[in-house]
């Protein structure tokens, strides 16, 4: 029993050595990120909005859009708070395209665009929600264009950050040939958080503590690419 108690006690002492030696690490991190962070301008895009929902949970019916925007603004809560300069381009549940007329989809996405270059953005993060017909595929998935180097280590940082949250170790950032990604010559990302036809991911993206967690995720990949 004794034994038990003293290997649980140096259990505890190592556990806190590591949490503080984790803690100083990220906070160093988030310290250099903070010597420039006010020179720079983080777009935070939203994906969809209005009558364009996005795709929506399987159970529950939650919109897509609805997600993105949580998680967009306790994002914008965190880049804020670290001095950096965060733009939303949405901070409404409403979309960007005026009247849902035909050609709606190309206004959203334009006024988007216009956003980014008005802003003249040093990085463009857009949070979205992935969907599969495949029940059991789940966890995050950051995209970057297939031409841009700079977006590629973004990615690969979210990535690595998401994937240490949610426990998919195995998920990579892919490249893609987005609109959204093309935007600006800086590094632009797209963050599929996770999917709403896997249960798992459903409920955990529901709540609005994972939700935190995921924006807090997304935030320290921020960090970790510019230190
Ligand atoms: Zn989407």
């Amino acid at each position: 029993m004794k034994l038990f108690i003293c290997k649980k006690s140096l259990l505890i002492l190592v556990a806190l050595i590591v949490f503080a030696g984790a803690s100083a690490g990220i906070f160093a991190g988030v310290a250099g990120a903070w010597a420039h962070a006010g020179e720079r301008t983080i777009v935070i895009d939203a994906g969809h909005g209005g009558v364009d929902a996005g795709v929506r949970g399987k159970i529950s019916g939650e919109k897509e859009s609805d997600i993105n925007l949580s998680i967009a603004k306790h994002l914008k809560g965190y880049l804020s708070g670290a001095g950096f300069n965060a733009v939303m381009t949405r901070t409404t549940q409403g979309g960007l395209y005026g009247t849902s007329t035909k050609g709606f989809k190309m206004r959203d996405m334009k006024k988007r665009k216009q956003v980014i270059e008005e802003s003249s953005a040093d990085m463009v993060v857009s949070i979205h929600q992935n969907f599969c017909p495949l029940p059991s595929k789940r966890g995050s998935h950051v995209f970057f264009d297939k031409t841009s180097e700079a977006g590629k280590l973004l990615a690969d940082s979210i990535q690595h950050s998401l994937n240490a949250l949610n426990g998919a170790d195995g998920n990579t950032s892919l490249a893609g040939d987005y609109y959204m990604l093309k935007c600006t010559q800086n590094p632009s990302v797209i963050v599929e958080c996770g999917f709403l036809s896997n249960s798992e991911d459903e409920r955990l993206l529901c709540t609005d503590e994972y939700r935190k967690n995921v924006a807090y995720a997304v935030f320290r990949g921020i960090v970790a690419y510019y230190s």
